[in-house]
């Protein structure tokens, strides 16, 4: 019986963005996955200096984003760690849930991210877990990203697939930036996302996103 195939989407979706949206959809369909999970980042392991929104307010707008298709489904597993979430651990769980003689893991991420892979946490053990598919964001071409993995380790060119989706130049880090300087947010994140923001008066200013703690549905 050949083996399931199921995408892992991870990301801090701070807020989730059509970019994503789009990477998952076009991973799903080139890879015949039968369903996306997304994985909101709870304390990420690296990161940058910014903080992140409380993490059930970007779980909640994770799943507003995606419950409109049905093969798309959102996990709390990062969320509710106590500890940093690296990919390593993360994976190591769905294992257990995903053996590897009945599924194939492919983790699904940015080209941007998929080049660091090396200074994640057990690159190599993770590399033979799952398989990467690296989306191209704006900017990256195919040729230069097979060139770098070649660089990066042996394992690379078989461990992970890049693949070119329609070039969004879409961020959150842009969509906060919007927020903040009154621009549109419209068709950039999905209306249900868009509402959840602007109900919520979030991003409203540039740091104290984490007091922001009292959730409305
Ligand atoms: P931030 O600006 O806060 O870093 P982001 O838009 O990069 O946010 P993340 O949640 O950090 O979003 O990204 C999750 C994954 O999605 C990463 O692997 C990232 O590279 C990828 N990604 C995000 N936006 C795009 C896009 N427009 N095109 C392709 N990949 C994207
Ligand atoms: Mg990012």
């Amino acid at each position: 019986m050949s083996k399931e195939s199921i995408g892992i989407m991870g990301g801090s979706f701070n807020p989730i963005h059509i970019g994503h949206l789009v990477i998952a959809e076009e991973a799903r369909v080139k890879f015949s996955l039968s369903k996306v999970i997304f994985v909101p980042v709870g304390i990420p392991g690296y990161r940058k200096k910014i903080k992140l929104l409380d993490p059930e307010r970007r779980f909640v707008m994770t799943l507003l984003a995606t419950t409109s298709n049905p093969h798309f489904f959102v996990s709390r597993i990062e969320i509710d760690r106590k500890g940093k979430c690296y990919t390593y651990d993360t994976i190591v769980e769905l294992r257990k849930i995903y053996p590897e003689d009945k599924y194939n893991i492919f983790f699904i991420t940015g080209a941007d991210a998929v080049l660091s892979i090396l200074t994640w946490k057990n690159p190599k053990e993770l590399l033979s877990m799952c398989y990467f598919i690296a989306a191209t964001r704006p900017g990256y071409n195919l040729k230069k990203l097979n060139d770098k993995l070649k660089k990066i380790c042996l394992d690379c060119e078989t461990r992970v697939f890049p693949i070119q989706v329609p070039e969004l130049s879409i961020s959150s880090t842009m969509i906060r930036e919007r927020i903040i300087k009154n621009e549109p947010i419209k068709y950039l994140v999905p209306k249900e996302v868009e509402d959840y923001i602007y109900k919520n008066e979030l991003y409203k200013e540039e740091d104290p996103w984490e007091e922001q703690s009292k959730i409305e549905y």
